[in-house]
């Protein structure tokens, strides 16, 4: 089932999300919705604060994006990133390697705004999947700055907190629109 995309503003954004202590038929379904969602929007990933959920729980799928290209490896063996996707990831924990660079980024919460984000190029991440087994990723280009995008969802941390401040204050007008619009729901 689809759910409503939590906009900014909505204090929930901004909120932790509380560890997955067990894998059951609610958040195999909440997993379930949240692909749906995410797909139907023509997104790479989705939190569970987006869909209204504080919990570490993420979803991305970098399968359709052709332009940007992606490297995976899955518990150290190198596999081919579209036939991985989508992801579903629990509890997830990130490390940050290499050189960061700005690309440019957009969020489901945000809808229309882009801006260019400084990421770090690759990471490494250790989460638990739907069937309970903890795997690890290492990913590098669009799928390590989805990682890190979705990672800072589930600490209640926003793709505008790393914005430049010249870019953040250009879009001051748009965010206080957008920030109003969600809260007169
Ligand atoms: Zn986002």
């Amino acid at each position: 089932m689809k759910r409503p995309i939590v906009k900014y503003g909505a204090p929930i954004l901004r909120a932790k999300g509380r560890a997955v202590t067990a894998v059951n038929e609610q958040i195999r379904a909440l997993a379930a919705d949240m692909l749906e969602t995410m797909h139907a929007a023509n997104g790479v990933g989705l939190a569970a604060q987006q869909v209204g959920e504080a919990l570490q729980l993420t979803v991305l799928d970098v399968s359709e994006v052709e332009d940007r290209p992606s490297t995976l490896k899955l518990s150290g063996i190198e596999v081919d990133p579209r036939v991985a996707m989508p992801l579903v990831l629990l509890n997830p924990e990130i490390r940050l390697h290499g050189e960061t660079l700005p690309g440019t980024e957009g969020c489901l919460s945000f809808p229309e705004i882009t801006a260019e984000i400084d990421r770090a190029f690759s990471v490494t991440v250790k989460a638990e999947g739907l069937d309970g087994e903890f795997f690890q990723i290492e990913a590098s280009g669009l799928l390590a700055r989805a990682l890190q995008h979705e990672v800072d969802h589930l600490n209640g941390i926003l793709f505008i907190d790393r914005m430049s401040s010249v870019a953040k204050a250009s879009l001051s007008s748009r965010l206080k629109r957008l920030q109003k619009e969600t809260q007169q729901r």
